[in-house]
């Protein structure tokens, strides 16, 4: 039996990075049984369909690096599909659920309902005023044959639901969770096919994943306590029932579900900032699932090897932003310089440090810029506000021991003979930088922490950063005489 697992998203415009986990797990579990991994779009909602979402959502799984085997796939703009078991979007299956239903219809599993959205909303009503759970009252489920078929001869508006036995327990066994039980007269009566003949959820989750010839489902514990419906359905089918695996939510701080009102939660939202894939799609492989020792950075083949759905555990995970700042920073100490420029420049350019033309013409000295920051940045987006020491003459004084040193007797005397040296100098480079301060100390005779540290804060504002020859190197002369003039003007004016 060849493994095939899918991830099913409902295009509503962003994947939320509970759905990139799931998608992950899938692709995880089908790479490591040597299965495949399906993507399938499950679009039946008319309502909530929002153009363009399938597309958006396909580049943002293309960027994570979670690649599918078979399903929709997008060939520069154009969605195409890839696979024989297509088409691998609902809304184009649209006669293959007809075809089933009808199956369900004969067998007596499923059945006609001509109930008014009024008559619907007052059983509702009704039911609540006496504390009831609302449902379906069944008052379609053994109408006489005759009048069903007056009815749809007279094209009155009709749904179509299924028929659960009364009374039984319907149970199944969920990887993750053990023993699921569920007994009918808890559950309603299921639409299976909407007025506007639209399958539901519910009917073609059930219809894909058998034709598709999915063996394991894996998604989210939402569908958990839909799940009976889906068993019932298979075995209404005749069909061989899946196994299945819900995976705990993803929890904010707060140990609520992580939703867009706690901030980032879209795949989008991580992309926008300069999070890299990599860096995501470790730190969100650690939410729910455990290894087996305490490693925490894994390459993607390193999940493929390691990962198991017996280790995923049954309660919700916590999302830690600091946790994934933490495994970020370090795939971006590990990238080229030139991978994190190229990622930088369109933040230095929207910060207005930079314009599209700096970005060509200067290209060496923004790689310069980079390597400086880049193991101070958690995210390529912070660095606008690292790179500003480089970009503003007005430096800013951060904390309260550059605002001390800066008042120091010997401190004058020190930028005076520091502005004699880059004045003087053939070229403010690197190596100028190296040697700078010895000669100033063979000069003045301050050395140590009093020497440096001024100088650190006349260029960034604080006390402690990135390389100070470099620093320097990439100021260059004018701007770091235009920063020694400006700290001179300042002290003269407090
Ligand atoms: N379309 C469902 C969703 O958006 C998929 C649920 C499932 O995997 O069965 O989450």
């Amino acid at each position: 039996m060849t493994i095939r697992v899918r991830f099913a998203p409902s295009p509503t415009g962003f994947v939320h990075i509970g759905g990139l986990r799931t998608a992950l797990y899938n692709y995880l579990f089908a790479r490591k049984n040597g299965g495949k991994y399906i993507l399938r779009i499950e679009d039946t909602d008319r309502e909530r369909y929002v153009e363009g979402a399938i597309e958006e959502m396909l580049r943002s799984m293309a960027w994570s690096g979670i690649n599918h085997d078979e399903g929709v796939v997008l060939d520069g703009e154009r969605l195409v599909q890839k696979g024989d078991f297509g088409p691998y979007i609902q809304s184009q299956r649209l006669d293959i659920y007809q075809k089933h239903i009808k199956t369900l219809l004969e067998s007596g599993d499923a059945y006609y309902c001509f109930c008014s959205k009024e008559r619907l909303e007052d059983i509702r009503e009704k039911q609540k005023s006496e504390g009831l759970t609302a449902r379906y009252d069944g008052h379609c489920r053994n109408l006489p044959k005759e009048e069903v078929q007056e009815k749809l001869e007279s094209g009155e508006q009709h749904v179509i639901r299924l028929k659960f036995p009364k009374s039984r327990d319907i149970e199944f066994n969920d990887i993750i969770r053990g023993r699921v039980v569920m007994n009918t007269d808890d559950l309603d009566d299921q639409v299976l096919i909407k007025s506007d003949g639209f399958p539901t959820y519910h009917f073609a989750v059930v219809v894909d994943d058998h034709l598709m010839k999915i063996t394991h489902i894996i998604r989210g514990e939402e569908w958990l306590s839909s799940t009976p419906k889906h068993v019932y359905l298979y075995e209404a089918f005749g069909w061989e029932m899946p196994k299945y695996a819900h995976l705990p939510n993803i929890l904010s701080q707060d140990r609520k579900k992580l939703s867009k009102r706690h901030g980032d939660v879209a795949v989008e939202d991580f992309l926008n900032k300069g999070y890299l894939p990599e860096g995501l799609v470790n730190y969100i492989a650690l939410v729910g699932w455990s290894p087996e020792d305490d490693q925490e950075i894994f390459s993607m083949d390193e999940l493929e090897q390691k990962f198991s759905l017996e280790r995923v555990s049954k309660s919700g995970g916590v999302f830690d932003v600091n946790k994934l700042n933490w495994i970020n920073g370090h795939y971006i100490r590990e990238s080229s310089v030139e991978r994190i420029t190229d990622l930088a420049i369109p933040y230095l350019i929207e910060a207005g440090y930079i314009t599209e033309i700096d970005a060509k013409e200067k290209y060496e000295w923004l790689k310069d810029l980079v390597s400086v920051l880049q193991d101070r940045i958690s995210y390529v987006a912070e660095i606008k506000e690292k790179a500003v020491i480089f970009f503003k003459t007005e430096i800013e004084l951060k904390d309260d021991e550059s605002k001390e040193l800066i008042k120091s007797d010997h401190v004058p005397q020190l930028l005076d003979a520091f502005k004699t040296k880059v004045e003087g100098a053939e070229t403010v480079d690197e190596d100028f930088g190296k040697k700078v301060f010895k000669e100033i100390q063979k000069e003045t005779g301050i050395k140590g922490p009093n020497l440096y540290k001024p100088i650190r804060v006349v260029l960034t504002g604080e006390t402690q950063g990135p390389d100070l020859p470099l620093v320097i190197k990439i100021l260059g002369r004018q701007n770091i005489l235009n920063r020694i003039q400006y700290i001179k003007q300042s002290l003269n004016n407090s």
